[in-house]
Formats: structure tokens, C-alpha cells, sequence
């Protein structure tokens, strides 16, 4: 690759971000700057683009490498998200392989795998003062696991645990297998369908960021999510809650007692959801806590499993 001549006009790194920032600018692609910043990086084999030195900026590049980016250029020209255009996206510490239709996680859900690992380590107790130091080993079900960045993350924190990714689509459990091949450390985690969870008996921790966006508001999501993005993995229903009161239900016949649930909700939830395990106490269901996300809305549930 690297012995691929310079095309003519000794273009540069910088000179392509300029120029597909503009196309993107002038065909009205959200994000232009980054797009293009995105996929040049990506090309030269670097993360990002502030990361790229003043040499990698000005060495004219090769024919190919102009051939790859007017190529990755042209999908996010057709609002293709710049995940799927490259392919792969970082979550937390992992770079996990992104393709569509499978759901991209956000930058969010990155702090409802810390509330999962602190609470473990929280409940395996202050530690200091014992040897050999406690770990957590929780059993953790992840429902609706899409690339698998929750449950490979966990798996990562929370290397004795055992994680069981689900998803009923079957791209997303493929897409998540995968992921969890590029990480050698996964052995314990098992990925099935609903059907075969039973056989998995008590377990201490589920987590989801399940779809919960009311459907109503669907039709105003951008371009980029509603042409690429598998549309159930957004859409929660009337209410949102669709998913989240399967959820709840499964919560119910599977945690162990003082087991947790962890759930990623629309800020209009948390009200709801306190309403619904009210009106519902048979479900053995608490609301434990409510945390927000980085922008200041409720959005995690800590929701906790009651003896009967
Ligand atoms: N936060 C996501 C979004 O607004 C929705 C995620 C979900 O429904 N689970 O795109």
C-alpha cells in the first residue's frame, strides 16, 4: 500500500479534509468537519484527526489512500453514519466492528456500564481488609446486546463474571460474537436467545439500554439513524416502555433476590416506570435510584429485586 505513487496535485491530508468538509457543507451532511476529519484519520490509520502530526498533515498521499477516502466520502454522502462508514467505533475502552443495520452505541451508555461495575464492587464490599482481595463474579444478562458494547465492557471490568448477551436479531448477535473475538478475555460470555435463558437459572445483574423512544417522536430522528439504523432497537412503542416492561417482567422471574437491574430510559420514564412497579407489586420490583447522564437528564434506573 505504501509504495503507491502520489496522484497528481500532491494532495494532502489537510487539502482532502477541506475539500469533503465542503462537499459535505454544500450537500448538507450534518457534522461535515468531523465527517471528513473522521475519515481521513481513519485512512492515514489514526484515531482521530487532532492526533495526526504535522508531517502525516502535509505528506502529499498516496493514489489509494485518495481512492479510499473519496470511497468512505461517498457513503457518508448518502447519510450513511460515520460509524457504519468506518466500520468500527470506540466504546469506552474497546473498538468494537459497527455495520449496519446493528444499533450504534452512544456515547452515553458508556456510564451505565460504570453504574453496573461500581454497584458490583460495592456489594462485594469494602475490601481492603481482606485477602485474597473479593471480586465481583455476578451472572449478568444483557438484553437486546446489538454490537455488544455493554456486555463486552462488563466483561472487560468485570473479568469473573459471566455475561449472556441476547438479541433477537440475529445480525446483532452475530455482530456481538464477533466483538467478542477481537477480545480474548470472553471466555465466559454465552450468547443465546430468550428461549434458552432459563437454563440459566438466578442472576444477579440484568442490564439493557432497552428501545425507548416514544414512536410518536421516531419520525424526527435524523436521516442518518431512520435509512441505516435497525428501527426496533429505537422505537419503544406509545409509550417507550414496551421493551422496558418485558424487561421488568423478565427482571422479575430471574433476578435473585437483591439482584439489579440497570436501564438506559428516555428522561420521561423514570415517573412512569416508579408508577408502573407500583401498581405492579407482585413484580418484587424497586426503584433504587435514579442517575443522570452527562447532560443532566434522568436517564439510568437502578431498579432492585425484593424478597417475596
Ligand atoms: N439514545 C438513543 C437515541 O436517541 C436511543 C437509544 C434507545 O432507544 N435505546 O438515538
Amino acid at each position: 500500500r505504501q509504495s503507491c505513487s502520489a496522484g497528481p496535485g500532491l494532495v494532502t491530508a489537510t487539502d482532502m479534509v477541506n475539500y469533503w468538509q465542503k462537499v459535505f457543507e454544500t450537500n448538507g451532511i450534518p457534522e461535515a468537519q468531523e465527517s471528513s476529519q473522521y475519515i481521513v484519520s481513519f485512512v492515514l490509520g489514526a484515531k482521530t484527526f487532532q492526533s495526526l502530526d504535522s508531517k502525516s498533515l502535509h505528506t502529499p498521499l498516496t493514489v489509494l489512500q485518495q481512492e479510499q477516502i473519496q470511497q468512505l466520502s461517498h457513503k457518508r454522502l448518502q447519510r450513511m453514519p460515520v460509524q457504519y462508514v468506518l466500520g468500527e467505533w470506540d466504546f469506552q475502552d474497546l473498538t468494537l466492528k459497527m455495520r449496519p443495520p446493528v444499533f450504534i452505541p452512544r456515547p452515553e451508555t458508556e456510564d451505565l456500564v460504570s453504574l453496573v461495575v461500581e454497584e458490583e464492587f460495592q456489594k462485594c464490599g469494602n475490601s481492603a481488609l481482606c485477602f485474597p482481595v473479593p471480586v465481583p463474579h455476578p451472572v449478568i444478562l444483557e438484553v437486546g446486546c446489538g454490537s455488544g458494547a455493554i456486555a463486552l465492557s462488563l466483561l472487560r471490568k468485570l473479568p469473573q463474571s459471566r455475561v449472556i448477551a441476547m438479541d433477537k436479531e440475529e445480525a446483532a448477535v452475530d455482530l456481538t460474537r464477533e466483538n467478542a473475538h477481537r477480545y480474548k478475555n470472553t471466555y465466559y460470555s454465552f450468547f443465546c436467545s430468550a428461549k434458552q435463558l432459563l437454563l440459566w437459572g438466578p442472576i444477579d445483574v440484568i442490564v439493557s439500554n432497552p428501545p425507548y423512544i416514544f414512536h410518536e417522536d421516531m419520525a424526527s430522528l435524523d436521516a442518518e439513524i431512520l435509512c441505516y439504523e435497525d428501527l426496533d432497537a429505537l422505537d419503544g412503542g406509545d409509550d417507550g416502555m414496551k421493551v422496558i416492561k418485558t424487561i421488568l417482567a423478565l427482571a422479575s422471574s430471574l433476578l435473585k433476590v437483591s439482584g439489579n437491574v440497570f436501564l438506559e430510559v428516555d428522561p420521561r420514564h423514570p415517573s412512569m416506570v416508579e408508577h408502573w412497579l407500583q401498581v405492579h407489586p407482585d413484580l418484587l420490583l424497586t426503584l433504587r435510584a435514579i442517575h443522570k447522564d452527562f447532560c443532566g437528564k434522568p436517564r439510568f434506573l437502578h431498579i432492585q429485586k425484593q424478597s417475596s
